[in-house]
């Protein structure tokens, strides 16, 4: 059997050994010969290494030295923009076919290097590896879902009607200029990969500013482009701190759009300030709350698998992630029995082994966001039903590992508002499904949400009236997590996104081009 069984978010297990022996292989690989250099970072295929250079360590084990990546200055990012506008014009002029062409090489040497990259994402943000390995398919995917949407869109020119017959009439989409793309921790190839591929078919030029916990894993993605054969002028990457290299990318007056992923703090206050001078488009994906809601009617094994999986994987930090769960009162305490169980069961640990199904949170700091949520709850008169310490015996210590918890709030409590990003789900009994759905809108986030029932009316009800860009029901292998370009187009409402446009969906790569009507009269 080959190893290249595909594995997406909603893969609930794979017994492919190929497939384990060829991730095994490749962790050896990016142990000995990825890790623990120095890496300049890239403008106009040049290497440069800013002011110095900052060491970033693993979460699965602080030992480990993931590499040491430069800083950029000021200076850098004024010369990555130029750099992104100097090449614009070519760019922008390459027939759409053949940037098409060149990004599904692009998405094909992504996917050829899926356990090298798969292995280092585990690394260095602690994925287990079918997340990793998912992450990376899904990078692929979302490109190769671009360049369809070229095709069949042919590339955006569509004929007008006429006043005569001289008058020759059309609608052309074209690109805007130089784009930023600004990406998070949590997902360091699809979203660092899926707006720079959206943003490059559509004919822009792009500065990547990837998360400063994620640098090897951006700068290996722009290799797979590189070796693709994208021109040196149309990627470059910048490495260093959000505040001082984001901040001076976003706001830079030469960049023509931002795409950003990331916290509502940073994201919404981009989408305040960037376009100062002028307009510009701003794509915003921000964070979520995301609710559950368990009817009376609900098969509570599939609703406890589903949120198990949703809320704990990769450690509770997907922007999809469970945190609230509703659940109508005459099954709560056999549904939270369930869950508790379950949540018990799970394997957490090292997310290189490959039974793990929780690894490591991403920082410090994120473990003691964790420990602060836990004692609140606690100080608030809540209970811890299960998890709600730090794991620390034996090789965790030396990783940032906490147990998948589950605990019950008072009413208002900041875990019921809250984004966390952390394992931690809060449960809670309903009278009923309307005050189940009307406790999930009350957050300012709208991002995903699942239900569980078997009967079609309130499947109905809960679709009509839940305000979330991403919806589930029934689902097994992630109450609310585990898009799929082209098939769950991902997106926020409310304070979870700014377009209402989802990504890997049918409106995402218009937003990276704008309309020029054409009217040329002949003769
Ligand atoms: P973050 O906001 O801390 O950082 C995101 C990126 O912004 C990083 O590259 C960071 O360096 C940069 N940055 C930080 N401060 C900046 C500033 N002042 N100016 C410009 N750039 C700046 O987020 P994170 O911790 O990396 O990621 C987790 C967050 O992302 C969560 O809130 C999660 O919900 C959200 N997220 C949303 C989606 C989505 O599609 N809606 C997807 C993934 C993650």
């Amino acid at each position: 059997m080959s190893a290249r069984t595909k594995i997406t978010y909603a893969t609930m297990r794979a017994d492919n050994e190929e497939l384990h022996r060829a991730y095994e292989r490749a962790v050896e690989k990016v142990r000995t010969e990825w890790l623990g250099h120095k890496h300049p970072f890239v403008v106009n295929g040049e290497p440069r290494e800013g002011d110095g250079y900052v060491e970033e360590r693993s979460p699965v084990d602080r030992e480990v030295v993931v590499g040491h990546f430069a800083r950029a200055t000021r200076e850098d990012v004024d010369e990555a923009v130029a750099a992104a506008q100097a090449f614009f014009p070519e760019w922008s002029r390459t027939p759409w076919r053949e940037r098409v062409q060149l990004l599904r090489r692009a998405a094909e040497t992504i996917s050829e290097r899926a356990f090298e990259y798969a292995a280092l994402l585990s690394l260095e943000v602690g994925k287990s590896r079918l997340e990793a390995l998912a992450d990376v398919e899904e990078t692929a995917d979302l490109i190769r879902y671009y360049c369809r949407q070229m095709e069949e869109h042919d590339g955006f020119q569509v004929p007008m009607e006429a006043l005569s017959e001289k008058e020759r009439n059309r609608s052309v989409l074209r690109p805007y200029g130089a784009w930023a793309v600004i990406s998070p921790f949590n997902f360091p190839m699809a979203l660092a990969g899926g707006p720079t591929g959206a943003a490059l078919v559509a004919g822009n030029t792009v500065v990547l500013k990837p998360s400063e916990q994620a640098f090897l894993s951006a700068l290996k993605l722009y290799e797979a482009f590189r070796d693709a054969g994208l021109p040196a002028g149309a990627l470059h990457v910048l490495t260093g701190p959000g505040e001082s290299v984001g901040d001076a990318l976003a706001h830079h007056p030469g960049v023509d759009g931002l795409t950003f992923t990331g916290s509502y703090a940073v994201g919404m206050s981009l989408y305040r300030s960037v376009a100062t001078d002028r307009p510009k488009p701003v794509i915003c994906e921000m964070g979520g709350k995301n609710p559950v809601v368990v009817s009376a009617r609900a098969d509570l094994e599939q609703a406890v698998e589903g949120v198990v999986r949703a809320a704990f994987g990769f450690s509770g930090q997907k922007c999809s992630a469970t945190s609230r769960v509703y659940v109508e009162q005459p099954v709560y305490d056999r549904f939270v029995e369930l869950l508790v169980e379950r949540t018990a069961g799970l394997k957490v640990g090292n997310p290189l082994e490959r039974d793990t199904f929780t690894g490591p949170v991403v920082s410090e700091e994120a473990v003691a966001r964790f420990e602060r949520g836990v004692e609140d709850v606690e100080r608030a008169g809540g209970r811890v039903l299960v998890g709600g310490r730090r794991l620390a015996g034996g090789d965790l210590a030396r990783g940032f590992y906490v147990a998948p918890t589950v605990v019950e709030a008072p009413p208002g409590h900041r875990v019921w508002k809250e984004e966390l990003f952390v394992p931690l789900v809060a449960v809670a009994p309903v009278d009923s499904l309307d005050e189940g759905l009307r406790l999930a809108n009350d957050t300012p986030y709208g991002l995903t949400a699942g239900f569980y029932s078997k009967d079609p009316g309130e499947v109905e009800r809960f679709l009509d009236r839940i305000e979330a860009g991403v919806v589930y029901v029934n689902r097994r292998a992630g109450a609310t997590t585990g898009a799929w370009p082209g098939m769950q187009p991902f997106g926020g409402w409310k304070a979870s996104g700014s377009t209402g446009k989802a990504s890997g969906g049918p409106y995402y790569l218009q937003q990276y081009l704008r309309e020029q009507s054409q009217t040329v009269i002949e003769g």
